[in-house]
């Protein structure tokens, strides 16, 4: 019986795992991207609803947030028509949106929905700052984080039986498991930390898109500096989501040689 269980885990793993084309590296993917981004679609307009858009056209820091934003999706678009993959973004409609809340957060969704919180604009010193905290967000969405993160929710929380079933049934659960994803549901700071791997991997492609758009990608190291040296205290849910050490530093400085090739003035 257990053996039984094993196959049939392993034979679902397997036909569960997808190739992300800006990697190339196979992912675990239990659940399609159509349903993703058509739940994370309604979930992120029921947020929009509830939650205070700063829609002012004439707002200095909405239209910093729709210009960085758009830089950076230009920037993403034209790396992926260079190599071919420009298909990729079929099913992206991206948005930009600046929301009053005084959490230190920001986020994009699968399908391209980014909102940025006016609390992280108090840590943010300058425009390339901001580049830099879209450009890692993006990424998460871009390299399927928070797909892989939801399927291994799923893998964790059921086991056996309980799995194939859920999996045949998964429509339901999509949405609490992007809820847990992101910590835009119903119960504040229930997100999942995203992994020191897929935030190594967020990091280095953001720097990517920084540099494109025509912002300096040094910018980032003050930045986490900055975010380092703060207390957690200050900015929970950030850090609940991306954890973040010295390390990262040391990383980012390592990667910057590379990330530089792509800054055009
Ligand atoms: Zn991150």
């Amino acid at each position: 019986m257990k053996y039984l269980l094993l196959l049939i885990i392993g034979s679902m793993l397997i036909a569960s795992c997808a190739v992300n084309k800006l990697t190339g590296k196979s992912q675990l993917s239990l659940l399609s991207d159509d349903e993703i981004f058509h739940t994370s679609d309604s979930m992120y307009r029921d947020y929009l609803k509830k939650s205070k858009v700063i829609s002012t056209r004439s707002d200095v820091d909405v239209q910093m947030v729709q210009r960085v934003g758009k830089k950076i999706v230009q920037a993403v678009n034209k790396y992926y028509s260079d190599r071919n993959m420009q298909s990729q973004l079929n099913n992206y409609r991206w948005e930009y949106q600046l929301v009053q809340d005084p959490q230190v957060n920001a986020w994009c969704m699968p399908g391209g929905k980014i909102v940025v919180y006016t609390g992280i604009l108090t840590m943010t010193k300058t425009e390339a700052e901001l580049a830099v905290i879209i450009g890692h967000e993006v990424s998460h969405a871009l390299l399927n984080h928070g797909k892989q993160r939801m399927s291994q929710s799923m893998l964790l929380n059921l086991g056996g039986l309980a799995l194939s079933s859920a999996v045949a049934d998964k429509s339901s659960r999509t949405k609490s498991n992007i809820e847990l994803a992101y910590g835009i549901g119903t119960q504040v700071g229930l997100a999942l930390p995203f992994s020191r791997k897929h935030e190594t991997e967020a990091d280095q492609y953001g720097l990517i898109w920084t540099a494109m758009a025509g912002y300096n990608p040094n910018e980032a190291i003050p930045l986490w500096e900055r975010m380092n040296n703060a207390s957690s205290k200050e900015i929970p849910e950030f850090f609940r989501t991306h954890p973040t050490e010295v390390n990262r530093i040391r990383a980012l400085r390592a990667y910057m040689p590379q990330a530089m090739k792509f800054y055009r003035q």
